[in-house]
């Protein structure tokens, strides 16, 4: 049994019940619910969805299921991976196994003017990929093919991290992905995708070379940089939801290194404003096979905040001694700990996740879903000795909220091949970021149904503290609900584009939720 939350491991997710929700009352005019007055919202529980929606005829035309409260094994399918949001009942799941199914869903959803939400992997932080309509849901469109000598993976949108690296490591190749295990390649691709490999090999979204997609339409579409390249543009950055439903993604892929060299140090609180120190200057200036993360764990049972600094290196084992001392003397301060670990690249992927093995790393089988709150700051120029004050306090203030088994924060760091690629070849718009901050908080997954909002508000006020050190921008890829201005906070530079993409793609807003892209 694996823990989602486990300690080390990167995630989060804000609570849609404290926040306002997305909500447009539709007077549809589809032909048999002349009149029918729908109250539609892709996110919150309280919306209505209307009855005498035939459903029976979305059925028939599935070559998947689709399961209603009254179905057998409902609430297997009906929630994504986190527990808190675990009260929004969809009236119907559609587990689509084919784009046609997704198309009959889509045309569907726009005959009865029915609320609908897409949903692959379920990790999206703010729940916003559950509602009280239609769930359109990828997760058994999972086939990956290898192609070796082209060194592509075509890719089911439904397919989780693990999936993934299992079938390319199998071939000697391997992507650049985050690192827990059923987070969905689609949320994590459209978002950006960022994880050990990143100063490497640059994002997931960099790998996309060619896609899928049922549009606002009905129509699917092959999108690659010739076709359609508006929407290209946005798949990689632009977040998931906004443009249509993504079937399938062919990614480009790496050799797999034969080996990796996976270190770590440990560090009492006392040294953060080193660690910090040390681990900006070196994200700055290391070579890029040199991945660097920092995790700080404020544990209110324990009264202790842990300080780990861990990463992979990715070139010749002689030379890991070397750049690992590098990192302790740019931080300045002798670790308490430190190991290293020379393993198979599949070692350090299954590590990274915290499974023992492919085998016993099955999503919706072994994976333990843990409630959570999460946000995020990109940042772009080094803190400064003031805004180390107020991040150690913020991390000494979730010693105090009651309920977590433990809050802080990772800092991923970033640059390498990220600044490869320009804000004018995709909808990333963090290229030049030094590093990502998640904020999060958890609690015990024994509790789902704890009130989360004081979870929420420790996460909302540890970015908010740090926003005048580090400014607004954020990572979409951790939707949260109380950013206002997230159109300039995810896609600082691009979001116009953005716009003028949806206008082509969607212009009446049919793919339509509380952060998503509006039409220009
Ligand atoms: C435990 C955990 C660990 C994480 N680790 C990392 C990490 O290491 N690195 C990193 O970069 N990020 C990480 N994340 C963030 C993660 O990348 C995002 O939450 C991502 O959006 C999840 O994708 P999904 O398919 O699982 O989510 P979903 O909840 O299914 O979807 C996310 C969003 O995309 C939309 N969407 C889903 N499928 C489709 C589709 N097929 N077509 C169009 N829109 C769609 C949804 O409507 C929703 O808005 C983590 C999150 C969690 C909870």
């Amino acid at each position: 049994m694996h823990l989602t939350g486990a300690p080390d491991l990167e995630w989060g997710v804000m609570n849609s019940s404290s926040h306002p929700i997305s909500r447009r009352t539709v007077l549809s005019a589809g032909a048999g619910t002349a009149g029918l007055l729908v109250t539609t919202s892709t996110v919150g529980a309280t919306s209505a969805v209307a009855a005498g929606i035939p459903w029976p005829k979305l059925r028939k035309s599935l070559v998947g299921t689709l399961y209603q409260p009254s179905t057998s094994a409902y609430a297997q399918v009906a929630h994504g991976t986190n527990p808190r949001y675990d009260g929004i009942n969809p009236k119907a799941v559609a587990r689509c196994v084919s784009t046609g199914d997704v198309a009959a869903c889509i045309a569907f959803a726009r005959r009865y003017a029915v609320p609908f939400t897409v949903r692959s992997g379920g990790h999206a932080a703010s729940g916003w990929s559950t509602g009280t309509g239609l769930v359109i849901d990828t997760t058994l469109m999972n086939a990956i093919t290898i192609d070796g000598a082209a060194r592509t993976a075509t890719i089911g949108a439904g397919a989780r991290l693990i999936d993934v690296h299992r079938a390319t490591t199998d071939q000697s190749l391997a992507l650049p992905t985050g690192t827990c295990p059923d987070v969905g390649i689609s949320g994590l691709t459209m978002g950006g995708g960022i994880g050990p490999m990143t100063r490497l090999w640059g994002l997931t979204c960099d790998r996309l070379v060619a896609a899928t997609v049922v549009t606002a339409d009905g129509k699917s579409q092959l999108v690659n940089p010739t076709r359609f390249a508006g929407l290209y543009f946005a798949l990689r950055g632009g977040g998931g939801g906004s443009f249509g439903v993504l079937t399938s993604l062919t990614m480009s892929l790496d050799t797999m290194p034969a080996a990796i060299d996976s270190y770590s140090l440990s560090y009492p609180f006392s040294a953060t404003p080193s660690v910090l120190k040390g681990f900006q200057s070196i994200v700055a200036t290391a070579d890029r096979r040199f991945g660097v993360e920092v995790q700080f764990r404020a544990v209110r049972s324990s009264g202790k905040i842990n300080v780990t600094v861990r990463g992979d290196w990715a070139g010749p084992q002689s030379d890991v001694a070397a750049q690992v001392d590098a990192l302790v003397t740019a931080i300045g301060v002798a670790p308490t700990t430190r190991s290293i670990l020379h393993q198979s690249f599949v070692s350090s992927v299954l590590d990274h996740a915290g499974c023992g093995s492919f085998g016993s790393c099955v999503p919706g089988a072994d994976i333990t879903r843990v409630p959570g709150s999460a946000t995020s700051s990109m940042v772009s120029t080094p803190l400064t000795d003031a805004g180390i004050a107020v991040f150690m306090q913020q991390l000494r203030n979730g010693l105090t909220v009651p309920g977590q088994t433990y809050t802080g924060a990772t800092l991923d760091g970033m640059r390498g091949a990220v600044s490869d690629t320009t804000t004018s070849d995709s909808a990333f718009a963090h290229r030049d970021a030094l590093f990502m901050v998640h904020y999060l908080a958890r609690w015990s997954p024994n509790t789902p149904a704890l009130d989360p909002r004081p979870f929420d508000q420790y996460v909302s006020g540890f970015r908010n503290a740090m926003t005048p050190y580090v400014g607004p921008s954020a990572y979409v890829n951790y939707q949260d609900p109380l950013i206002a201005d997230y159109g300039n906070a995810y896609w600082p530079g691009t979001f116009d584009r953005l716009r003028a993409v949806k206008t082509n793609v969607d212009p009446t807003d049919l793919f339509h939720f509380a952060q998503s892209v509006p039409p220009a």
